[in-house]
């Protein structure tokens, strides 16, 4: 079975204790942040074990490339510290369950990975994708499976993300673009911190489209809009990626406008929270992100996660704020006009 690869002596010489000093659901000083790391990593008790409310931002806090959310992770699970009704839980793990199928394009070398979102495959379209397209693969056999350490539960995919490795290898592609951003966190995060070797090159769909955006930038008409960008829980497992939404948004003529809950003070979607802490935690995050974005004067919202879209687009709407997701907002860029219904 995988293990975390965790070092107890980097969190007794750490000199901030980020981890838990930056939870904006918890306080903590530095000292007792530290303290708290330890007791945790020991097996003892600690009130994050009861208290996080699994935002992942940890992950991106802790500059000592520990995983401090992947460890509270296993010792609430070590603990039987459910963070959600049985049911609900059974309920989630049972929809990412494989089913011996799967749904591929014409693969090539390089492929495109729209893991277990449908939205992407009615998204990526037009003259960004024409150089990998038709290859992509889809479906629960290639489905990350990072949502359930929402739940506090690790051995479902410790189980399934080595199968999806294989799944992946047996296409025989060299390199995957990944446009679920929670996909490329497992492959990039979570598989590295339990030893698991990925056989292929990863690529953030960010990154793909900086590149291509430049490699078209003769059809760039700059769409001098300004907006706010939503940015996942996911994203904070991947935190590489995000580098590439200013450059993006420079390319193409977008200023992102500046606010309370961006970068590492973001908030995210709210929707796992209902389902975990409930209606009121929910609602506290989402109405304190979209009065930000409102006063920041931004006229859309940029979105990564559908996920995130799905939870927030009608909410951004009735402020006046037009809900983008980031392909649509880059194909505007160079003269298409998506269908807006993604
Ligand atoms: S997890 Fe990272 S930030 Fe937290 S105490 Fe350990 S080394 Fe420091
Ligand atoms: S996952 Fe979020 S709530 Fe939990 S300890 Fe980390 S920063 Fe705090």
């Amino acid at each position: 079975m995988f293990k975390l690869k965790f070092d107890e002596n980097r969190c007794l010489t750490c000199p901030d204790g980020d981890c838990l000093v930056k939870c904006q659901y918890m306080d903590f000083d530095r000292n007792s942040a530290r303290e708290e790391m330890v007791k945790i990593y020991r097996g003892e008790d600690s009130p994050v074990l009861q208290n996080c409310v699994t935002c992942y931002s940890c992950e991106e806090y802790c500059r000592r490339g520990k995983h401090p959310f992947y460890l509270i992770n296993e010792r609430r699970e070590d603990k039987g510290i459910l963070t959600a009704p049985r049911a609900i839980t059974r309920q989630w793990i049972h929809i990412g369950e494989p089913k011996g199928k799967v749904q591929l394009g014409e693969i090539g070398k390089i492929a495109l990975s729209f893991g277990f979102m449908p939205q992407l495959k009615d998204i990526a379209k037009g003259k960004l994708f024409e150089d990998v397209l038709p290859s992509w693969f889809f479906g629960q056999e290639f489905f990350c499976n990072v949502v359930y350490i929402h739940f506090a539960n690790t051995k479902i995919f410790k189980e399934r993300l080595p199968v999806v490795i294989e799944n992946i290898r047996k296409l025989g592609v060299e390199e995957v673009i990944f446009l679920h951003d929670e996909c490329y966190a497992a492959f990039t995060s979570l598989a590295p911190a339990y030893g698991m070797e990925i056989p292929f090159k990863t690529v953030h769909y960010f990154e793909y489209l900086y590149n291509r955006l430049t490699a078209l930038k003769d059809l760039i008409r700059p769409l001098n809009m300004k907006v706010a960008y939503q940015r996942p829980c996911s994203n904070r497992l991947c935190g590489d990626s995000y580098l590439y939404v200013p450059k993006i948004m420079d390319l193409i003529g977008v200023t992102l406008m500046p606010r309370t809950y961006q970068d590492e003070n973001a908030l995210c979607c709210g929707s796992i929270f209902r389902a975990m802490y409930g209606y009121d935690l929910m609602k506290d995050v989402q109405t304190r992100n979209l009065d930000d974005m409102q006063q920041s004067g931004a006229e859309a919202c940029i979105f990564n996660c559908h996920g995130c879209m799905n939870a927030l687009s009608a909410l951004v709407a009735s402020r006046g704020i037009k809900p983008l997701h980031m392909i649509d907002l880059c194909r505007m860029a160079i003269g298409e006009k998506p269908d807006m219904e993604s």
